[in-house]
């Protein structure tokens, strides 16, 4: 029987694309435009470095963003084909990305109110597993907020906080395994305990 595969699940949003300032909340949010989608500096050596040790790679995402009435389900869809374009132009083959679109005070009907699949629920992990046969004992969730380290320990994951400072309101309150400055630090990590 084939061996179990290893997997790393990556929040996207302020982990290998910057967090945009968004004047109307004075808060650095998800990108809500195409053109505010840019990427973080020097996450591509890293992303292959992961897939060179063996691990497939999964972006596991919260964008609630339409269901908050900020932007257009459009433009979120056209936002996440420009960043698997732009990875795949530089070489770099996520297995999958999952989004969850919901948020529980949505006011878009349809995605309001509690979902399965919205972080800290470990759902798209679970699914991911079954799907791709994965070791999650052997896999990582690296994301930016508690709420990545909490969905990466409920799916049985190593966990890396990547300490964005746009994120800290959204921090400290769940301990992960490890904490990293930045992606390419975080990818140390995980070649380190390899
Ligand atoms: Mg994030
Ligand atoms: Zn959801």
């Amino acid at each position: 029987m084939k061996p179990d595969l290893k997997a790393v699940f990556l929040d996207r949003d302020g982990v290998l694309n910057k967090l945009v300032f968004n004047p109307v909340t004075r808060a650095y949010e998800s990108p809500h435009y195409p053109k505010d989608l840019i990427l973080c500096g020097n996450i591509i050596p890293s992303l292959k470095k992961l897939i060179k040790a063996g691990y497939k790679l999964f972006i596991v995402s919260n964008q609630p963003s339409y269901a908050k009435g900020k932007t257009t389900l459009k433009a979120i869809k056209q936002i996440a084909r420009k960043f698997n374009g732009d990875l795949k132009k530089k070489g770099v083959q996520l297995s999958r990305a999952y989004y969850c679109y919901h948020h529980p005070d949505g006011i878009v009907p349809g995605y309001g109110g509690r979902c399965a699949c919205r972080k800290p629920e470990p759902f798209f992990l679970l699914k991911a597993k079954k799907k791709y046969r994965l070791d999650l004992k052997e896999s990582w969730m690296i994301g930016d907020r508690d709420s990545d380290t909490e969905c990466g320990q409920r799916a049985g994951c190593k966990t890396i906080l990547i300490k964005n400072p746009h994120s800290s309101d959204y921090q400290g309150k769940i301990k992960p395994d490890y904490k990293a400055k930045n992606l390419a630090d975080a990818a140390k990590v995980v070649m380190a305990k390899t």
